[in-house]
Formats: C-alpha cells, sequence, structure tokens
C-alpha cells in the first residue's frame, strides 16, 4: 500500500489523488478543505510486539513510511530526516510518559522537550526539514543564484506559543523564508523573546501594532493578494498541514508501548488505555484517531477543552455552532472554531451517510463548511453523530479549575510535578473521567502535556505562589530560557496594521536576505 499512498481534499466531490509532496507543500486544497490520504493505512499484524521496543524514531520510521511512497521519499532519506528532526529535543525519549501519582493509572505524556518548549515541536520540526528536502529536490539542477529557483514564503501569526515553534522549525532552511506576526505587547515577555532571538537570515518577527486578530487577518490578506503571492510563493505552516497531523501519529504509539513497558506483566494483557488531549485546533488528537485507525488499542480518545468549548458541546448535541473567542488561562486552546475537525468529520460522515463513499462525504462536507461560514452553525445526522460518540468523549474546564489543579497536582504528587496551563486542563479531563470510569476500572488513562510550565509563569505561579517551598527560578525556569533575556532581538516594527505596509515590509525584507 506505502507504494500509492495519495491524497484527496475534504470537499472534494471527484476522485483526486495528489502526492504527499503536494499535499504538504499546499497545505490547504484548492476547494478549500484538507487533504487526507486516501487510504488509512494498517500497522502489521503483529506490531504489538514487533514495534513494542522500538525507539521514538524508528516508529516515526514505520508509522511514516505506510502515508508516503518510496518514489517520493526513499527509505534512507526518510531515516535520515527523521533523524535530524529529532535530534535537539532534551529526552532521549523524545516524549517521555511519566506517572502523576497521585492517582492510579494516571499517566502524563511529556511532549514539550523540543528546542521551543512546546508540544507542536514534534511536527514543525519535522515540517522544516521536509520543505527544506522538496525544494532541495526541486532545485537540484539549479545554481545558487539563479533567480528560477523554487522558493516559499512561509507567512504566519501568532498569539505566542506556535511562531516560535514556527521559527525553530524554519530556521536556516535553505530556500524558505519565515515572517511570522505577532501583536505588539500581547506576547508574554518570554514568548517575545524566543521568537526575535533567532537570527538566522532567513527568519523575520514583524511586531504588529494591533491585536492578534488583526495579525491573522494580514494574513489571510497576503494570502488572497494573487499578485503577491504568485511573485512569492506563500506558504503556511499552521496546524492544517498534513504533515503536522502525520508527525504526531508517532507519540501515540511511543506513549501505548512505554506504558505497557512499565506496566507489571500481569496488568499488559487486555490493556485498556484512555488517550486525554487538550484541544485547540484538533490537530493534536486528530492523531489520537488515526493511530487508532491504523490499528493501535485506544479505549477512547478524550477532548479536553477549555470554555471555548465548540467540539464539547458538538459531541453533547450533533451541532456545530461557533461562538465568540473567549480569552482563558490555556490560550494556545483559544479557537472559535477547531480547522482540524473537518478532517474528522469527513471520516465520520463517509462511514454513516455517505455509505463509504468518498465523493459523496466530500460533497456533504463542502455544504457543512459553507453552511457554517454563512450561518455560523451546522448540525449533523443522528446516526453521525453517534459514530463520532463511540470514539471520543469530552469535557470542558474552567480556569479555575485549571489553578486549581496545577496546585492540587504540585501538592498531591511524590515529586511536586508542575504542569502547564494547557496539560492542566488535560489532567483536569483525565480525573473527570477517572471519576466517572471508577477508581477501579482497571482502565489506563494518558494525557497529553502540551507545553513545558515556564512558558506560563501567570498562571503558573497564581496557582503556586503562595506555597512555602515554592520558587518559580529554582523550581521551573530552565537555564536555556533564562539566558534570552539577554540575548539581542532582532524586531521589525509595524506601525499600522495594513496590508500594504506588511507586503512592503516582507519585500524589503526578502531583499535583503
Ligand atoms: C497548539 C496547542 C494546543 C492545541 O493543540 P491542537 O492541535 O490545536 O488541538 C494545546 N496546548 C498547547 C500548549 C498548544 O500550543
Amino acid at each position: 500500500m506505502s507504494s500509492s499512498q495519495t491524497y484527496r481534499s475534504t470537499r472534494s466531490e471527484v476522485p483526486e489523488s495528489k502526492s504527499f509532496e503536494y499535499a504538504v507543500i499546499r497545505g490547504l486544497a484548492k476547494d478549500g478543505g484538507l487533504f487526507v490520504p486516501s487510504q488509512i493505512p494498517h500497522v502489521p499484524s503483529d506490531f504489538l510486539t514487533s514495534w513494542s521496543n522500538l525507539s521514538f524514531q524508528e516508529l516515526a520510521f514505520n508509522v511514516m513510511r505506510l502515508y508516503i511512497s518510496k518514489d517520493e521519499v526513499s527509505d534512507s532519506d526518510l531515516k535520515e530526516l527523521i533523524s535530524r528532526s529529532y535530534s535537539k529535543f532534551r529526552s532521549a525519549d523524545i516524549t517521555p510518559l511519566v506517572r502523576i501519582d497521585s492517582k492510579n493509572n494516571l499517566h502524563l505524556l511529556e511532549l514539550f522537550h523540543g528546542p521551543t518548549y512546546a508540544f507542536k515541536d514534534v511536527a514543525l520540526q519535522f515540517l522544516g526539514n521536509l520543505f527544506e528536502y522538496f525544494l532541495a529536490k526541486r532545485n537540484s539542477k539549479k545554481s545558487a543564484n539563479d533567480p528560477s529557483r523554487d522558493h516559499i514564503t512561509v507567512v504566519g501569526a501568532t498569539s505566542g506559543d506556535t511562531g516560535s515553534a514556527a521559527i525553530y522549525g524554519l530556521r536556516n532552511k535553505k530556500d524558505v523564508s519565515v515572517f511570522i506576526l505577532y501583536p505588539t505587547g500581547r506576547v508574554s515577555p518570554l514568548q517575545e523573546q524566543q521568537m526575535t532571538t533567532v537570527q538566522d537570515k532567513n527568519i523575520h518577527t514583524l511586531s504588529v501594532k494591533g491585536t492578534f486578530d488583526d495579525c491573522q487577518s494580514l494574513v489571510k490578506q497576503v494570502f488572497n493578494d494573487v499578485d503577491f503571492n504568485n511573485k512569492h510563493h506563500i506558504g503556511a505552516v499552521n496546524s492544517i498541514n498534513w504533515a503536522r497531523i502525520l508527525a504526531q501519529i508517532t507519540y501515540y504509539f511511543h506513549g501505548y508501548f512505554q506504558l505497557v513497558r512499565k506496566l507489571p506483566e500481569s496488568e499488559r494483557k487486555d490493556l485498556k488505555v484512555k488517550f486525554v488531549v487538550p484541544s485547540g485546533n484538533f490537530g493534536d488528537i486528530l492523531a489520537g484517531y488515526y493511530a487508532e485507525q491504523m490499528g493501535l488499542p485506544v479505549e477512547k480518545l478524550v477532548v479536553a477543552t477549555n470554555e471555548n468549548d465548540i467540539l464539547n458541546r458538538f459531541l453533547r448535541t450533533g451541532t456545530y455552532d461557533k461562538a465568540p473567542v473567549k480569552a482563558t488561562y490555556s490560550p494556545a486552546m483559544d479557537i472559535c472554531v477547531s480547522s482540524n475537525f473537518e478532517r474528522f468529520l469527513w471520516y465520520m460522515v463517509r462511514d454513516t451517510v455517505a455509505k463509504k463513499d468518498d465523493n459523496k462525504a466530500g460533497s456533504i462536507l463542502s455544504s457543512f463548511m459553507s453552511e457554517l461560514s454563512k450561518e455560523g452553525v451546522f448540525k449533523v445526522s443522528p446516526e453521525t453523530l453517534k459514530l463520532a460518540q463511540c470514539l471520543l468523549a469530552s469535557g470542558s474546564v474552567t480556569d479555575e479549575e485549571t489553578v486549581s489543579t496545577i496546585r492540587s497536582t504540585y501538592q498531591e504528587t511524590s515529586n511536586n510535578y508542575i504542569l502547564d496551563p494547557h496539560s492542566a486542563v488535560g489532567i483536569t479531563t483525565a480525573e473527570k473521567t477517572i471519576a466517572e470510569d471508577g477508581e477501579e476500572s482497571g482502565i489506563n488513562y494518558i494525557s497529553l502535556s502540551t507545553a513545558h510550565p515556564a512558558k506560563f509563569s501567570d498562571v503558573v505561579n497564581k496557582a503556586l505562589g503562595d506555597i512555602k517551598g515554592y520558587s518559580f527560578e529554582n523550581d521551573v525556569l530552565p537555564e536555556e530560557l533564562e539566558k534570552l533575556a539577554s540575548l539581542p532581538k532582532k524586531i521589525r516594527e509595524i506601525g499600522k496594521p495594513e496590508l500594504s505596509v506588511v507586503e512592503e515590509a516582507i519585500e524589503e525584507e526578502l531583499s535583503s536576505e
């Protein structure tokens, strides 16, 4: 199967077979849909034993091989890409599993050991190398100054956390330039330091006088400016890119096998595992759906949201209803619609009302999405909702609960474990799920940890600041991040949130690269 893996759009009403490279470089399909693999591949029937002792990188290779044709990326190239992508992680396990011993059977899969201390590194380190790989292939016969070289100009907006992961994934990549827009004074000092202290020539941080919404709207306008886009080949690295989902599938397998290895022999048989995932754009948990469909025995995927709970409401009612975004203590999950949910929904529709017909599913999804953009709401059939509920459970968590979980976890674990607010949304939901299932259910819970607490000092200090013996500097802040404060910054200020000002800045910076 791997030699013929192709991709289609979730909104296409006709058969499509795009290459992996096309899906990765384009990001979004022409019809506005997202790329999905033409088939979800299966793991080998003996994978529970044959994969059980593999390293993260070896698992990544086995998983990705099933989704990328060998004539696009050879075995040796894929191994090399994976090896480079995970060479800058601070943990030998890449995504280590640790126990939260205040509860029975509760584990945390730490996804924040990459260069920027964010879970997005797991995918963006790989995506950056892939971009460079495909561009190098296209440019292999062209000299360094050949004006016809393929070049991508990545333009993105960030409210703080994603920008630095994108920058570290793409820094110093040949034939790629990066522009990250962020609202002046509205990202934390640490986040700004992480983005602006990267001195590589191809990285440009634009501090925009305006809000995050202004930044996002500017990025959209740049994309929609056809002439500008044709001239500079604007690319995106946001979480709808298929390669990001693909890279995230690995840690579901890796988390599962780490758990198996920790358990006594007697508990390994008939193992039941629920994964709890702090969710925003639904990319992280979607990777869990693919792992499950590939054959990983997953009891349930639990969507954990903050008060921006469109997913939680959908799973209770079948109505997907856009609501205004609220600012919460877990800002990376503050969304009004979850862009990757479209992929999951495509499968739910295809396997119910569309009766396994891909094209019919595309036509139904296409009308859902146009209802969503016109009316701000759509509703699925009871059958489709029921299938979604078989696979997913959900819970929504308030800011007060987030703070109280950070505090109780610190106080009740033997190692005074410190959660970041996003991971705390996961742990709160895991604890509620454990209470519903009963402490003696025998189920194991793996909650995903998406950021290092140092990145969200305000909330962590609010939760722990008055506890005797706790110190942010000693207990939380890594030396590497502390040092950033003294490094020189490279910032270009955008005085007005206007398209012409941004485009002028991009062209000026590009010509001086
Ligand atoms: C992006 C992000 C999330 C949400 O992940 P999705 O894939 O968008 O659901 C959660 N926590 C942190 C810290 C993040 O950066």
